[in-house]
């Protein structure tokens, strides 16, 4: 890890009104902590650094010295907050923002520190609505999946000759966690920043639905238990830990097995803090937690405890047991206590390390890896981009070959300006005023499929059908289905379609030609059979396959039309 030494000297004078100076970019773990110029205004975006003396030290050692004009924060994880403390103690007047539940889960971060002596020192900033600090610079937040609280945040700097705006990502994840919904990309979607700052923490990487990823770790938990194996999962404060507690409790896997999940250390603490949190949830969320507590429960099954020093050596065999990533894991995985599995969250980019010296694995103690994802995929990230259309793209937080994936895509490289920095280089953001705001390529939009009886419904994201396209498909409800090798193609059938269709049905019905045929459907031949097989036939057309069509047997939605989402 490099250290940081030298202090930002913005580039005011020349006209160049955007600058961003990096104390940490989250490559190796260092943490997030960003200094941005807007205009006159210094604004710094998260503090993850345990050590802030870099942003004490600045060029001047006058009094009054003070590193940047306000603090916002992301969210609570420690790679973003960690120094925000010491950063109050050193600078008491210099005023820090985040959301009304960030500021409640902060404290999880100086576990050490009693947290009624922790000050209130992070002020609350609402959701969606541009809040004005001084003179032309205001923040708005979003909510950006990825943990409760977590927003990223949207910097305007109205200069008398234009406004500059920077978005800062923090950390997102458009998909919807159990106790998080993702991140709304429709509320963005045109917003053109000058510049966007986003997180590449999984690279380019393509991830399975996180349904997928949930069932296989409920699988290796169940599988272990089954086989009477204890499970330990070591997991962060907040989050990832949560996450898991809501997933075993929910789960058809786990739900009323006569098991007991114990959970110790600060994850405990993340659980009650959750807990006093609960009206900002989502509403699945909270209907759960009306019918049976969200978190420690002894009455339905499993049943979730807190675990209690003295407990440790004789909680019951198999069960789960959670605790923190750091926790010394020789007090659960005792001699007596039967095998163990040991499940470590994979840290894409990073080779995960288990320092099995803090214990005393028995043979019989196996260490896996699991992935429950916490952040945006590749396609993920480059989608948030193509939605927001920056002029450019700063990338942070994660290894710096994933981060050197997605700078070399071409198509970001086309139409972006994009910079990886390291700690400690200015980077220098020329706005163009000519600049035009790149056209996004193709996406491929994921959906769902359910088969409920006869009736298929296929789920699809809002961004299809706000493009003018969809109208064109949606038009008369009917779609057209075919298969192309492996990919079914839908078409949208059109009002005149339908009108040639039923006009040509009106032709005479003893001649054999393909329109008194039983496989036209949509103007095509749906006939094996025929040479025409695929092909957009003409109603008077004719083949040796002929088979007269007849009414009883061949009604609506036998071949390819059906209703709009279903068939
Ligand atoms: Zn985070
Ligand atoms: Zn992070």
């Amino acid at each position: 890890m490099s250290r940081v030494q030298i202090y930002p000297q913005f580039n005011n004078s020349d006209g160049l009104e955007l600058e961003c100076f990096p104390y940490g970019v989250h490559h190796e773990g260092e943490g997030v902590c960003l200094l941005v110029r807007m205009g006159p205004h210094r604004i710094l975006l998260d503090c993850g650094l345990a050590d802030i003396s870099p942003l004490q030290t600045g060029g001047n050692a006058s009094s009054d010295f003070v590193p940047a004009d306000l603090v916002l924060c992301s969210h609570a994880h420690p790679d973003h907050a960690q120094g925000l403390l010491a950063l109050h103690q050193a600078f008491p007047l210099l005023p820090i923002y985040a959301s009304d539940v960030t500021t409640q889960l902060l404290p999880l971060n100086w576990p050490e520190v009693n947290q009624q002596e922790i000050p209130q020192f992070c002020q609350a900033l609402p959701w969606r609505s541009p809040v004005e600090f001084q003179d032309g610079l205001s923040a708005e937040l979003f909510p950006s999946g990825h943990l409760p609280g977590a927003a990223a945040i949207l910097l305007t700097y109205n200069s008398p000759q234009r406004s500059y705006t920077l978005f800062y990502t923090g950390d997102f994840f458009l998909s919807n966690s159990r106790l998080v919904e993702g991140l709304h990309l429709e509320e963005l979607r045109g917003l053109e920043p000058d510049v966007l700052i986003v997180e590449g923490s999984y690279g380019t990487s393509r991830h399975p639905h996180r349904r997928i990823q949930e069932n296989q770790l409920a699988e290796r938990i169940s599988r272990a238990i089954a086989s009477s194996c204890s499970v330990l999962l070591p997991t962060p404060t907040l989050g990832l830990g949560q996450e898991i507690l809501m997933l075993l409790r929910s789960h058809h896997n786990f739900t009323g097995r006569d098991l007991d999940i114990w959970v110790d250390g600060t994850v405990a603490f993340g659980c009650d803090t959750y807990l006093e949190l609960l009206p900002y949830f989502p509403l699945a969320v909270q209907n759960f937690a009306r019918h049976q507590p969200l978190f420690w429960d002894q009455r339905v099954r499993p049943r979730m405890r807190r675990l209690n020093p003295q407990q440790s050596s004789t909680i019951g065999h198999p069960c789960i047991v959670m605790t923190d990533e750091t926790a010394d894991l020789s007090i659960y995985c005792q001699p007596n206590t039967g095998p163990w599995v040991i499940l470590v969250p994979e840290k894409p980019g990073y080779s995960v390390t288990i320092d099995t010296s803090r214990f005393a694995p028995d043979a019989s103690t196996v260490v896996e890896t699991y992935f429950l994802a916490q952040h945006s995929d590749g396609p993920g990230s480059t989608q948030l981009i193509h939605n927001l259309r920056p002029q450019h793209v700063i990338f942070v937080h994660g290894s710096p070959t994933y981060l050197a994936d997605l700078t070399s895509l071409e198509e970001l490289q086309n139409r972006y300006h994009l910079h990886t920095p390291d700690a400690g280089v200015m980077v220098e953001l020329p706005i163009g005023e000519t600049f035009l705001q790149p056209a996004a390529p193709e996406v491929n939009y994921e959906g769902e499929l359910n088969e409920l009886g006869t009736v298929v419904t296929v789920t699809l994201p809002d961004a299809i059908t706000a493009t003018p396209r969809w109208r064109q498909f949606a038009d008369t409800g009917l779609v057209e289905a075919r298969w192309q090798g492996e990919e079914l193609v839908l078409r949208g059938l059109s009002q005149r379609e339908l009108m040639n269709q039923s006009s040509d049905r009106l032709m005479p019905a003893g001649v054999e030609c393909c329109v008194t045929c039983r496989f036209l459907r949509g103007q095509r031949c749906l006939n094996q059979a025929s040479p025409l097989y695929g092909f957009k036939v003409t109603p008077d057309g004719y083949c040796p396959a002929f088979e007269r069509h007849v009414e009883e047997e061949g009604g609506r939605g036998g071949g390819g039309e059906g209703e709009k989402e279903s068939s």
